[in-house]
Formats: structure tokens, sequence, C-alpha cells
């Protein structure tokens, strides 16, 4: 059974009611939860500011389609980490390293609001218990579907998995296209970043470390 205490320092932001303001809202907004309808009235403002008619065909449904989108994509800040392990932590006596790879993962960046995406490893040593495989890429995904640097989502996942697992050691890797840096400027090489946070054991230990890598590679 997962304390709440022990998941202090991760941001658990749960739908707010909003603060019911319309002024400025379109009419037809009026009736629709007010954190869509300001997200809808400021998506239209966008298109208008950039040289486009926003009552056009194409284009009418657009900023309540992104409002609604913004819901799946971010979604990251709703889930109770404490719900999403609780029951699937399990006492084990294995003491060898645990690696979950190839996790496909896709954030925002926070910096531009454009999507990077790409691949997490996910390792642990355990010490007494071990979590159930699937809920490791869903630790993945509520990091990324967030606003997000990838160095700050690294560390976030490793931190989660030290705090409930209270582990030897954590390593994560996280690979990442970034779209901001793809689709602008002129250069058409498109290096991928790679950010790593490894706490306990695997900081200590250069072979170890050394492992995780060779078996992340393989
Ligand atoms: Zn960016």
């Amino acid at each position: 059974m997962l304390d709440a205490t022990k998941i202090n320092g991760f941001h658990i932001i749960t739908n707010g009611n909003g603060n019911g303001k319309s002024n400025g809202y379109h009419k037809d907004l009026l009736t629709k939860a007010p954190e869509k309808a300001a997200i809808e009235e400021a998506v239209r403002t966008i298109l208008a500011n950039v040289g486009e008619d926003p009552d056009r065909d194409g284009l009418v449904g657009t900023p309540n389609r992104i409002a609604r989108m913004y819901d799946e994509i971010l979604a990251g800040y709703h889930v109770d980490p404490v719900k999403l392990v609780n029951g699937a932590l399990f006492d084990v006596d294995y003491g060898e390293m645990v690696l979950v790879k190839d996790i496909e993962y896709f954030s925002m960046c926070e910096h531009h609001m454009l999507p990077f995406f790409g691949r997490a490893h996910v390792a642990y040593l355990p010490s007494d218990k071990v979590i159930g495989l699937s809920k490791i890429p869903r630790i993945v995904d509520m990091f990324a579907r967030r606003l997000q640097v990838q160095e700050r989502m690294t560390s976030q996942i490793a931190q989660m998995m030290d705090e409930i697992l209270q582990p030897r050691g954590v390593a994560v890797m996280v690979e990442g296209s970034h779209m901001c840096s793809m689709m602008r400027g002129v250069k058409k090489e498109h290096p991928v970043m790679v950010t790593t946070t490894m706490l306990g054991d695997f900081k200590e230990d250069k072979e170890l470390r050394e492992d995780f890598l060779r078996q992340v590679r393989r």
C-alpha cells in the first residue's frame, strides 16, 4: 500500500471548476466549461492574428478541436500518482536490474508548445519491491503528457521510481526529437537529444551504469 506522503513533491493538479470568467467570450462558448471556452477563444485570437479567417469552413471547428485535444495530450496534470501505482507493488526476492526499454512517449515542449517525442528507458535495482511491468510506461506517460523540458521529465521519472520503490538504484534515459528545433531554422540535420538521470547504485557504480547503457543499446 502506497503512503501518500511518499509522493510529496509530485504535483497533483485536479480539475478546477474555473473562475467563471466569461467576459469577452464568444456567446456560443458561454455554456461550455470555462477552461475550454477560454482555450477556444485564445485559439481564435491566434488564428485571426496570423492572418487567417477563423470563421472559414476549415477553421471554424479548430478552436474546439484544439481545446478537446489538450484534454488528452496534457492529461498528465490530472493523473493521481498514488492511484496509478496502487496495488501494483509486489514483494519479490530479486535483486538484479529490471529494465523496461523503448517506451514510446509524446510530450510538448514548454518553450514553444510543440511536440517532442521518442523513447524512454527505465531501469531499477529492486531492494524488496518490484512494480508491475505495465505501470512503468504509465509513469512515463504521466510526466510526458504535460508541458515539459526533456531534462526535467527524465529526472521526474527517476525520482518517482525512487520514491515508490525505494530501490538500490534507478537509471532513466530519454531520447527525444524536438519539433521546435526540427521545424525552425534552415538546418536539415535533426539530432536526437539524450538525457539521463542516475540515482543510487547506478550513480556510484560505473560497471552497473555501463551494463544499463549496454542493454539499452542492444
Ligand atoms: Zn521548444
